[in-house]
């Protein structure tokens, strides 16, 4: 059982072997995972980082913004102010 999968393992496919080829495929779709991984956690810390959440007088409109948009996005009021975090 064991020298039969060896032999299907070590059994060429084009340049390479079925075990070189399960090999790439592994390391492929690790890489694969890890790299997404990594983009979403540095897309979300780098909104948390960039933006802050803001909040416009005028018009009641509360959301998160660039930290240096200085113009409400659904009024264009200059009276955009950010909101402190709360602390606890
Ligand atoms: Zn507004």
């Amino acid at each position: 059982m064991l020298t039969q999968l060896q032999h299907f393992l070590d059994r060429p496919v084009g340049q390479m072997s079925v075990r070189e080829l399960i090999l790439v495929g592994v390391v492929a779709g690790i890489s694969i995972i890890v790299v997404g991984k990594v983009r979403r956690y540095r897309l979300r810390k780098g909104l948390a980082a960039h933006t802050v959440e803001m909040r416009c007088p005028d018009c009641q409109w509360r959301g998160r913004a660039g930290r240096y948009v200085r113009r409400c996005p659904k009024c264009g009021s200059g009276a955009i102010q950010a909101i402190q975090p709360e602390r606890s």
